[in-house]
């Protein structure tokens, strides 16, 4: 089952000129208008106290802006950014040796933090409430605990569900930021705006096509984007019109509601094997040959947007909203 589209929406795989396109201050970035008003409080206050801000937990679905949130963070409070990933942070040590590089007032963004091992997630609690570090020295009856000072810093937590925190951890964080799905019309400026930055014509109309096909995903956005680009240059064109981006997302296997073969594939296994539903997440994993983390993290929400599944305490159920999209009657 592994096909292009798959890749085209992992969230694992690495953004092309992600560095280029990323905003980099709060102003360059589009939407959540209300969030980056608080955010932009929380800054300036840190800033006039010269004081680390609180520590932020960002959580929403992949690809909405989490990492780029984090890097503003560090920009516009002028400090450097560390940048870690819970699944890389395997024992005690690795995590104090990040804790004890930092610098004052430094950002410090653990994307994942959900996936942070129980040992190491209890080394955080007294480095993000005190700034001290606890670590054992040694192993046995020689083993000591010390207690190490550490730079007041601002930890930024990146989580693509709060549920899968634990409650300890999860109150340490003195800001909590939610970032839902995007407009299409937020999503056309992002489009507009990486059109410009990658030299790339596209118009308006143009814009709000690909924008409404994208998810409500600025990464999805972008990558539409960068695909169109292709199949543009690809037909000898240098203007991003209308056929250009209907060739984009046919040869993507894209509808206009921006599912693609796996999401139909998803809608379809619950159809067809279970009755439209309820089915659990376990059953659904295996019929799909995905990971469940996968189908919840990265399939389940948009669906759930778009009203075609709802999540009962019983399973997943298709709604009439999504049988109708697959031209099928509940
Ligand atoms: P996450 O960390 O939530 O998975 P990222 O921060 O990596 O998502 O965002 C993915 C890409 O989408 C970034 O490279 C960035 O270019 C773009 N992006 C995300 N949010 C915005 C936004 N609000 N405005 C403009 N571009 C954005």
């Amino acid at each position: 089952m592994m096909n292009e589209n798959k890749r085209f929406l992992d969230p694992n795989i690495p953004d092309e000129m992600a560095n280029t396109i990323r905003p980099k201050t709060l102003d360059d970035f589009i939407g959540h208008e209300a969030l980056k008003q608080n955010l932009s409080v929380f800054i300036s206050a840190a800033r006039g106290r010269s004081e680390a801000m609180d520590h932020v937990l960002l959580y929403g679905p992949p690809g909405l802006g989490k990492t780029t949130l984090a890097h503003i963070v560090a920009n516009e409070l002028g400090t450097n950014f560390r940048a870690t990933s819970a699944p890389m942070l395997t024992k005690q040590g690795d995590l104090a040796a990040i804790l004890t590089a930092l610098e004052p007032m430094d950002v410090l963004f653990i994307d994942e933090i959900h996936r942070l091992p129980t040992a190491i997630e209890e080394v955080l609690y007294s480095a993000m409430e005190d700034f001290k570090l606890d670590i054992m020295l040694g192993e046995g009856p020689t083993a000591k605990s010390v207690r190490i000072d550490l730079p007041p810093f601002t930890l930024v937590g990146a989580t693509t569900r709060t549920g899968l925190l634990s409650n300890p951890l999860r109150d340490r964080f003195g800001i909590d930021l939610r970032l839902s799905f995007y407009s299409v019309a937020d999503l056309a400026k992002i489009i507009m705006r990486s059109a410009k930055i990658l030299g790339t014509n596209i118009d308006a109309t143009g814009a709000e096509m690909l924008a409404a096909s994208s998810r409500g995903t600025p990464r999805i956005a972008n990558r539409l984007l960068k695909r169109a680009r292709d199949f543009a240059a690809a037909a000898g064109k240098d203007f991003i019109d209308a056929d250009t981006i209907k060739t984009t997302l046919y040869q993507l296997h894209i509808d206009e509601k921006g599912l693609d073969e796996i999401d139909r594939e998803y809608i379809n296994a619950i159809i067809r094997n279970y009755a439209g539903g309820p089915v659990g997440i376990d059953n659904l994993s295996a019929a799909l040959s995905e990971p469940s983390d996968t189908i919840e993290d990265v399939i389940e929400p948009y669906l759930m947007q778009l009203g075609f599944i709802q999540r009962t305490p019983r399973g997943r159920v298709v709604t009439e909203a999504g049988y109708k999209h697959l031209g099928l009657e509940k």
